[in-house]
Parts: structure tokens; sequence; C-alpha cells
């Protein structure tokens, strides 16, 4: 059973479309479980129907014709019920409806399950059978388990089909692609897709410039992987047994023969360059030995996925240089780095669309710095085929539009003049001090360090820094940065804001921040070996970092430190003592540093709740919100499938921060927040009644936040946060925030967000 079902869903998830989709599912169905109907029936929301979408034994001319109310006959009640409905005798049962389109008078058995994807009913499943029959338990938990596998394979088929027809009407598409917000704004422009090198799967269509000068490459590219092959196969000889170098020889025949290089060839010349022909060959051939029987044939799937792999990096050492930058891009991937990002000058960069990835994943944060819209987790989206095509991303409510109509255009092109008068206001805003009505004084501090070269344009911004990641130098390197090169990179941003204060935060990788020179191998590496905990067991890289923070700071005295995930007095103790000994040390060698203002962040469940002995040792906290949220709702900040439960307005954030700031206050200890939380209008408003001291965010977000600090008071957000903390979900406090900003007249501060 479990191999029909591996099979089924293989050949479900590479249909082009749904029609075909489904059309697979029904005839497998009544294979495989040898019964006289299959069919599928799909949910129209939009007409509060089930309609009759594909089948296997009823007439084929009823497809599309046979609808059912949403509570109506056995369908209805599958629908209803969200759980198995199993009939001997469907006939008789007093909710059966008959349908005379499908000529199925002749049915009794009744056995239907429904297809659900993230808690929604998307259709329902269902075999008959002429004579009365009873499905058993192996069958209906058959169909459950394969209903529960294809709910995600139906909504792809459906979102590509939906996709390719768009890309072949074209100004055709009114509808959204779904997302999650990632930065706020609106972007329409071009998409130009990124992919990581050698990932096939990845690799666009793209119209072929020049298809003899691709053809050209593509064969040099596969004389290359054929000298690389017989090498390894010389090299080999001595160690590998016969059987072991045949693969070689088979490899080698793969590529000599007219079928991989001769198709590929073909779809060149058909128009595709090198690299989109080479997908679409690979993928086909692959798709073929996947399908076999014989499992060691399907094995030589990989070997085929390996060679496609070879060749195109071959073809991409070939031009890594020459990418195409559209006036104004749309970035569009499967996953984007920080280093793609890179690649577009700004000027260029419209938007950012990622089809993995969350609102608090460092590329939404890079994104948010850099003040460009993003919209991430758009699971859907068949990436290798938007290359150049127009693409609207609408960052606030986390959607994206390929080949929008008109109408759909000129929507956003007023959303975007209206951010635009919003633009303006906020510049008014920009020169004016972030006190509140009442006269509270909020210094809004910046998060900086993501992106190295926009910090030029933001050191007049803020009244400092509030969060220095360091973890940049680190990651641009090879190896560790020595102390001397550490000390020059902090030394820049100290004295680019000085005297205001700059919180450079020590080493925080791991998680999703991994280094490339210290790779560290974890199920779970959130939970695992990540910031201060890395950082205590080398003290080597810990004590040179604090020695070149603390020189950094020699004569500028504005130097701050803050260590992240703490999560007990223990490990803190040890950093005060490692911090101690570094300044010691530089004492003796004659350098007159100061003792900074030492804090930590709470962003762990356990810090929250030994804030007092905490207070005791630090001179200031500053919550990271980011992650405090992750690991106070047990939702992955990366993990889209999850999305929609991470959000900062949830009771338990808001009262995780209400005992922190009351335990610090209550020892004379000023709180900050650093997270993305800070930066969110909403929330912003929700941290003043919550009694923060000051804020840290994108310089993206100031003049926004500042906008709210400056139109309530204290008090008034005091008594909003009361009110908000009656209500018990997140959404409702949401809400609530979003009708205070609108009746305040700050309406255009709106966001979706979670
Ligand atoms: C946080 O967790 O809120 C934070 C600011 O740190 P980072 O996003 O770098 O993990
Ligand atoms: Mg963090």
């Amino acid at each position: 059973m479990l191999e029909i079902l591996r099979r089924i869903v293989q050949e479900v998830n590479s249909a082009p479309d749904l029609d075909q989709a489904l059309q697979i599912i029904v005839r497998r169905v009544r294979e495989s479980v040898g019964v006289d109907v299959a069919s599928v029936y799909l949910k129209d929301a939009d007409r509060g129907k089930y309609v009759l979408s594909a089948t296997e034994g009823l007439r084929k001319d009823a497809v599309g014709n046979v609808r059912f109310y949403l509570h109506e006959g056995l369908v209805g009640m599958v629908g209803e019920r969200e759980e198995p409905v199993n009939i001997e005798d469907a006939s008789t049962h007093p909710r059966y409806r008959f349908a005379s389109e499908t000529g199925e008078q002749r049915f009794h058995g009744f056995l239907g399950v429904p297809i659900i994807q993230h808690g929604k009913v998307l259709g329902v499943l269902v075999i008959r059978q002429k004579e009365l029959r009873r499905f058993g338990d192996e069958e209906e938990a058959f169909l459950v388990t394969l209903a529960a596998q294809l709910a995600g394979a139906i909504t792809h088929a459906g979102a590509s089909g939906q996709i390719a027809h768009a890309l072949q009407t074209p100004e055709a598409v009114t509808t959204a692609i779904q997302g999650i917000p990632g930065a706020p704004g609106v972007a329409i422009g071009q998409a130009m897709v990124v992919y990581p090198p050698a990932n096939l799967e990845a690799i666009p269509d793209r119209v072929a410039a020049d298809p003899g000068h691709e053809e050209q490459i593509l064969l040099a590219a596969v004389a290359a992987v054929r000298e690389d092959l017989r090498d390894y196969a010389r090299r080999m000889s001595a160690v590998l047994p016969a059987e072991e170098l045949a693969l070689f020889d088979a490899w080698l025949l793969m590529l000599s023969g007219d079928s991989l290089v001769g198709e590929t060839v073909e779809r060149i010349r058909a128009g595709n360059w090198a690299q989109g022909a080479l997908r679409e060959t690979i993928g086909q051939h692959v798709r073929v030995f996947e399908a076999m029987e014989d499992s060691y044939l399907r094995e030589r799937a990989s070997d085929i996925r390996d060679l496609g792999r070879r060749i195109v990096t071959r073809l991409q050492s070939e031009r890594s240089s020459a990418r195409m930058v559209y006036p104004k891009t749309v970035l569009v991937g499967e996953e984007i780095s920080a280093g793609q990002l890179a690649e577009v000058p700004l000027e260029n960069l419209a938007g950012i669309v990622s089809a993995s990835g969350s609102s608090s994943s460092h590329v939404a944060i890079l994104a948010q710095a850099l003040g460009v819209p993003a919209v991430m987790g758009v699971q859907d989206i068949p990436v290798g085929r938007l290359e150049g095509r127009q693409v609207i991303a609408d960052g606030y409510r986390g959607s994206i539009y390929i080949n929008p109509s008109a109408l759909v255009r000129e929507e956003f092109l007023l959303l975007q003049s209206q951010e635009s008068e919003l633009t303006e206001k906020l510049r008014e805003i920009s020169a004016q001090p972030s006190v509140t009505p009442d006269d509270v004084s909020i210094p809004l501090y910046l998060n900086i360090g993501l992106v190295s070269g926009v910090e030029a344009e933001v050191h007049s911004e803020g009244d400092g820094v509030g969060l220095y990641r360091t973890e940049v130098p680190f990651l641009m390197r090879e190896n560790f940065p020595g102390e001397e090169e550490q000390m020059r990179i902090y030394r820049k941003a100290l004295e680019a804001f000085a005297p205001r204060p700059v919180t450079l935060r020590t080493l925080d990788v791991g998680g999703d921040k991994m280094l490339p020179y210290f790779p560290v191998q974890e199920e779970n590496p959130f939970l695992g070996w990540r910031g201060i905990r890395i950082s205590l067991d080398h003290p080597e890289i810990f004590l040179t970092q604090m020695r070149a923070m603390l020189r950094a700071s020699v004569g500028l005295n504005n130097l701050t430190v803050m260590l992240p995930m703490v999560s007990t007095v223990t490990e803190l103790d040890i950093a005060l003592t490692l911090i101690n000994q570094a300044r010691g040390e530089l004492i003796e060698e004659g350098e007159q540093v100061l003792r900074p203002p030492i804090g930590i962040m709470i962003e762990v469940p356990s810090a929250v709740y030994q804030t007092g002995a905490m207070a005791k040792r630090v001179d200031f906290f500053s919550i990271g919100t980011n992650d405090l949220t992750q690991y106070l709702l047990a939702v992955d900040r990366n993990n889209s499938r999850v999305a929609s439960l991470y959000q900062t307005l949830h009771p338990a954030v808001l009262s995780a921060i209400r005992q922190v700031v009351s335990e610090a206050h209550r020892l004379g200890k000023p709180v900050s927040v650093c997270g993305e939380m800070a930066g969110d209008p909403a929330a912003a408003l929700a941290l003043l009644g919550l009694d923060i001291d000051s804020l840290s965010m994108s310089v993206s977000n100031i003049a926004r936040v500042k906008w709210v600090i400056r139109s309530f008071a204290r008090s008034e957000a005091r008594d909003l946060l009361e009110q908000a903390l009656q209500l018990e979900e997140p959404r409702a406090i949401r809400e609530m925030y979003n009708n205070v900003l609108e009746q305040g007249g700050l309406g255009g501060l709106v966001r979706a967000g979670n």
C-alpha cells in the first residue's frame, strides 16, 4: 500500500495542471482499491458548491455539471463533518441526493473522505460500488492517507495551472497568489529569478538571445563533464571494484547518446537557453525513471539528476557575471540569500518574492532594512517560469500578482502614489523629536549590521544604534576575522554615530545563521548551539571579539555591549567574567578602556522569568521579540507553514514583555525592544503602553514609529493596552490597534501582519 501511495503522490506532484492531477487521482484510486467509481468533488467557495471535477466510472460529461450545495447530499455531509463517511447502501441514506447526470442509480456502496489543507476543506474524494458494500478499515485508512497527501499537490497543481493560464494570457490576472507579508510596500516590476548554483530544479526558462551560441556552450559543457568523468574513472580504478566503475561508463553512455544531449539541443533550437533546456530534459528523464517499477531503475533517476547538475555547474561558471537586471527588478526565488540580494543595485531593486521563509526570516529583515517590499512563503509559485514576467508584490497583504490585468495595475499604482504621500508626511516627522504628547521621550535606535553599505545613508537617523548584528563581518569571510580587523569594523560604526550610543551585540550565529567555515550539523538548530552558547564554548573567539569592541571605543566611549540568547544566570556570570578579563588585559597593555554599559537580550522564555536575577548583573535589557515570539509560541520564525501562528501581538508575548518591564523597572534598569515588533506601528503603540523605555528598528521604520509616538500619550497607550489584554485573541488585538490608528488619522500605517 505504501508503495502505491508513494507512486500516486509522485505522479500527481508532477502533473502540469489541476485537471490532469485529478484525472490521475481518480484513475489510480479506482484501480488500486478495485471499485466501480472514483470521483473528486472540489469546493467552489465563491458559489458555495461542490463540483464534480474528475471521475472514473461516472459519465464524463457530468464533470463540471454535477454540483452540490455545501450542505447537500453525502458529499456535503463529508465536507461538513470533515471526516470519512462510509455507507453500505447510500441510496437509502436520508442525506442521499440523486444526481441524474451521472447515471449513478446503480451504485450502493459509498465511501467519501474530505481533502483538507491547512484546516480548510478543498474537496471530497469519493469511491462507489454497484453492490452493497461497506468498505473496510484498510480501504478507509488508505483513502484518508492519500487525501491528506494530495491536498498540497492539488493546491499546487491548481496554482500552477492558474499561473500557466496567466502566462499564456497576458494582462489577464486579477486574482492574487497568497504568501506572507515580509516587508511593507508595493513593488511593481519584472521578475528576475535567482537560484542557487547548480540547483537544476530552480533554473528559469529564458529566451535564448543566440541559440547557436547556447548550443555551442552546452556541447562544450557536456564535453568537459565527459572529460571529468573519464578522469574520475581513471583515478578510481585503483580503489573501486569493476561493478562500481561500470557506473562511470553508464554515465558516459548517457552523455554520448541522442537522448539527453540531443533533446536538450532540440529545446535550445526551439528557443530556450541552454540551462533552461537542460532543466526540462533532465526533469523529463528523471520523471520517467522515477515512475519505473524496478527499484534499481528508479534509483537511476538520481544519476540523471547528478549528471544534470554537473553540466549546469559547467554552464554557470561560463556566465556567472552576466546577469540581467531590469530597471524595476523583483527578485524571485525558492530561497533568496543576502548575497543574491546584493547582486542587484539598490536603485533597481523594486521588490522581493520568496517561495520560502516568513516575515521574521533574515531576508525579510534585510528587505525591511533596505525599505524594499517583500512577500515571503509564496509556496505555490513555479519559480522557474517567471523570468521577465510582470509582477506585483504587495508587501502589506503578503500577496503577489503575475501578469496583472490593467485594472489591478492601476489599483496598485494608486496605492504606490498614496505611499509616496505618506513618505512626504513621514519626511516632515523625521526632523522632530520622538516625544509623546504627554512629554515622555522614547529614543528610537537603529538596527544595523545586516547590510553593509547602507549605513552611510542612515548615520543621521535615529538616536544611536540599538542593535548592531556583528554576525555580518563573520559571515562574509572564509575564517574568523582577527582582532584588528574586527576592531576597524566596529570603530567605523562607533565613529559614525558618536557621541550617540552604539550597541554592539556579540556573535549570534547558529539557528539560521551559519558560518560557512564553522559548520554545525544539528537536528534542531534553533534549540541548539547558538548565540552566547557558542561564544562561551569558544572563549578564544569571544575574548577576541570583546577586545576588539573595547579597543574600538577608546576615546569615543559610546560603546554598549549586548549578549544574545542568554538563558541562565550562569552564562551571564561567565560572560561578565570574560569581559572583565578582556578589559583587564587591555588596561595592562596600556589601553584606556572604560567599562561599557552591558546588557542582555531577553529572547528566551527562561530569561523572562529571571529578569530580576539578571537585572542585578546588567545595566539594561533589550527584548528580542523575533526569537522570544518563536520560543514562547513554539513557532519556527522561518517556517511558512506555521507563519499564521507567529503573532507578536499574542497575549502571551505582551504579558511576557509586561513581566520583564515591571521586574526590570523595579530594579531600576531600562528596557528596550529590538525585534521587528518595535518597527511595526501598531505593535509600537502596544509597547508604548507596556512602559518600554526605547525602541530599536530598521531605518525604514523610524519615521512611521515616530509618528505613533508623537500621536499617542503614554497614559492613553496604557489604557489601550489594558483593553487589548482583555481580548484573548491575537487577531482581535491587532484589529483593535489597527482601528485605533485609523481613528487617530494614521490609517496609512496599518499593516496586515500578524
Ligand atoms: C530577535 O530575536 O528579536 C533579534 C533582534 O535578534 P535576531 O533577529 O538577530 O535573532
Ligand atoms: Mg534573536
